[in-house]
């Protein structure tokens, strides 16, 4: 049964999935229902074409070379910059350094600035509900500096527990790095509240902007934070290319990160000089195609909108958790408050392994993810080893939807439960 005719259209998916070729296919025998969003999103044409149009007409090193196509990579580089600045509200472009992804933005911090602000006894305050991304590389730099991590806890809907904030800030806390959106739960942390509270104590803010740069209007301005992380590949960008936007004033404190060509002023055998901003931490030959193709991506999100993309978001998953609700054996995990969580659903059927449910579903075309997330210690928190996760994007759609439900009812039979 589809109850697809009440579904308020936000957004007209189906001529969004037309800008995906991916979306076109079958998979072991079944038109493909892309349902692992939070993991990696696909790529819509503007961005293929803005792949292969750089390296077909564009392609040469940036920054260094007079010849023309020199300078028109350069400037499709640094246009692009400009692109998802302008996308995240960021003025100041300088500001935004290009990275990996998340993990490497997470990772820059935590040895430059960490690195050269933190002490035995200081602290650094997470939640148990990060991704291993915004963990470990805490855990390496306590290990090197002797700091101590602290870690707020969640509530019996895994939101974020503020209750002992107040208790967890102290003048020895000296950084708050926490996930903005939960990859595991869907979970919208209130991180402008936690910024401003952090600041209070005279902490620095680090949010991991993950999974709410792609689905979320974030203005990353407003947040009140210090840095924001974020990740092309879960924004319909390329993978193996991100961003950190810092503030100008602590980017420009801080030593660089790596150290090569493009990020110096002027080198001598034995010391060196830094190049300004942004430069001075994108050391080596960047992913010029892969900022290009971000900055694509970040016109394709401006273009539709991420407002409409949220509330399309939220309508689905709205019908998503009635649909679900008809099912006994399910358990959904997450803020009971749809304004409270993103286009995530992380659940589990009975005792069937999330992993036996994911195998089921692929074998009908439909792609859920199922494991730990990298949220290992959430996991263990909610008491459950692993869960299944079906998230959203921009271009499913409610059969999306009921295919998923169909599918669970299929695997329900198949377990006799
Ligand atoms: N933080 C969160 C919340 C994530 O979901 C992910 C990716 O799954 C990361 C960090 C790591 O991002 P990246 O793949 O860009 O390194």
């Amino acid at each position: 049964m589809s109850l697809i005719a009440e579904i308020p259209a936000v957004l007209d998916a189906e001529l969004i999935r037309a800008d995906f070729p991916i979306l076109q296919q079958e998979v072991n025998g079944h038109p493909l229902v892309y349902l692992d969003n939070a993991a990696s999103t696909q790529k819509p044409r503007a961005v293929l074409d803005a792949l292969a149009a750089y390296y077909e007409h564009d392609n040469a090193n940036v920054h260094r070379g007079v010849h023309t196509l020199s300078v028109r990579a350069t400037e499709a580089f640094e246009l692009a910059r400009g692109k998802v600045a302008a996308l995240f509200g960021i003025a100041d472009t300088a500001e935004l350094i290009w990275t990996r992804g998340a993990t490497e933005a997470i990772n820059l911090v935590a040895w430059s600035w960490g690195l050269a602000n933190l002490r035995a006894g200081d602290e650094v305050l997470l939640s148990v509900m990060e991704h291993h991304s915004n963990l470990v590389p805490w855990q390496l730099l306590a290990q090197r500096t002797g700091a101590k991590l602290r870690f707020l806890d969640i509530d019996d809907q895994q939101r974020l527990d503020l209750s002992n904030l107040d208790e967890l800030l102290t003048e020895r806390t000296k950084l708050v790095s926490i996930v903005h959106v939960s990859n595991a739960l869907g979970t919208i942390n209130p991180v402008r509240e936690i910024a401003a509270r952090a600041h209070a104590v005279g902490a620095v803010v680090l949010v991991d902007g993950a999974q709410s740069a792609p689905h979320l209007p974030v203005d990353v301005p407003s947040l009140g934070c210090d840095f924001y992380a974020f990740s092309g590949h879960k924004m319909c960008g390329p993978t193996g290319m991100g961003g950190l936007w810092g503030r100008r004033a602590l980017l420009e404190a801080m030593p660089p990160f790596h150290g090569g060509g493009d990020m110096i002023e002027w080198v001598e055998l034995e010391h060196s000089t830094y190049a300004p901003l942004p430069n001075r931490f994108e050391a080596g030959t960047p992913h010029i195609a892969g900022a290009v193709a971000l900055g694509a991506a970040a016109e394709y999100l401006a273009g539709i909108g991420r407002d409409a993309i949220l509330a399309h978001e939220r309508t689905l998953l709205a019908y998503a958790l009635e649909r679900m609700s008809g099912i006994p054996e399910l358990t959904v995990f997450g803020p009971r408050d749809p304004a409270e969580r993103s286009g995530v659903i992380s659940f589990t059927l009975g005792d069937v392994h999330p992993h036996d449910l994911g195998t089921i579903l692929d074998a009908e075309g439909i792609a859920i993810r199922a494991g730990h997330h990298c949220a290992q210690p959430l996991m263990r928190r909610m008491g459950v080893g692993s869960t299944a996760r079906a998230s959203f994007y921009l271009y499913n759609t409610p059969q999306d939807v009921d295919r998923l439900v169909e599918g669970l009812g299929r695997a329900r039979k198949l377990f006799g439960l």
